[in-house]
């Protein structure tokens, strides 16, 4: 899952980047609107979490302008401001959630895990797939019933191809939802990455399309 975190507050986007990083999420930290507004035009995210009150472009405008584009990657609303005004205000111009500060960091990230749900079109929290159950917020799978133990790439990497099931996920797509910008990638990391996942569940349950990716029936 690649998050994209827009946060001028050093202390509050650190302590954000920390949080979600444990959870398995690929975090990439920008500080104001106008580089968020450059990046979400080019990189693709899974979610958003946006700041209201940023330095040269605010959190508003870079909604506004996502939307204009008609890009419907899900956000949620970091601000400070709590009037009934602002929240209208907010979820008038596309965001799909917003939390006030101070908030839980835990209930940040479980309502992320809601968000990256709903737009995947799956309304309950366990995903399916073949033999295979998932849950996103235990970071629990099990096979046939039985827990499998994953690391946290190999449950990314699962996730992902579980939320986008029957499509095919490029490589490049796949690289791009486990690895933040800076992150060292091996070239050949998502084979490896399925091979570990085929080994431990079941050979089928991925299946290869020679020449653009992989995909879970
Ligand atoms: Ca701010």
């Amino acid at each position: 899952m690649r998050i994209l975190l827009v946060e001028d507050d050093a202390l509050l986007g650190d302590a954000i980047q920390a949080g979600l990083k444990q959870t398995g999420y690929a975090i990439d930290w920008l500080r104001d609107g106008v580089a968020a507004d450059q990046a979400l035009s080019t990189e693709p995210y899974d979610a958003v979490v946006l700041d209201w009150g940023l330095p040269r472009l605010s959190g508003i405008e870079v909604l506004q302008r996502l939307r204009a584009r008609r890009m419907d990657v899900p956000v949620l609303l970091l601000t400070a401001r709590d009037t009934i005004d602002d929240r209208i205000e907010g979820l008038d111009c596309g965001a799909d959630d917003y939390l006030i500060k101070p908030f839980d960091l835990g209930e940040l990230s479980a309502r992320l895990r809601a968000l990256v749900r709903r737009s995947g079109g799956n309304a309950t929290p366990w995903l399916t797939a073949g033999e295979i159950e998932l849950d996103p917020a235990s970071h629990r799978v099990n096979h046939q019933g039985r827990p499998v133990e994953l690391s946290a790439k190999e449950f990314s990497l699962l996730h992902a191809l579980m939320l986008a099931q029957g499509r095919v996920l490029s490589r490049a797509q796949l690289e791009e939802k486990l690895y933040a910008w800076g992150d060292e990638v091996e070239s050949n990391a998502v084979e490896v990455h399925v091979h570990h996942l085929r080994r431990k569940l079941y050979a089928e349950l991925i299946t290869t399309i020679r020449g653009v990716g992989y995909l879970i029936r």
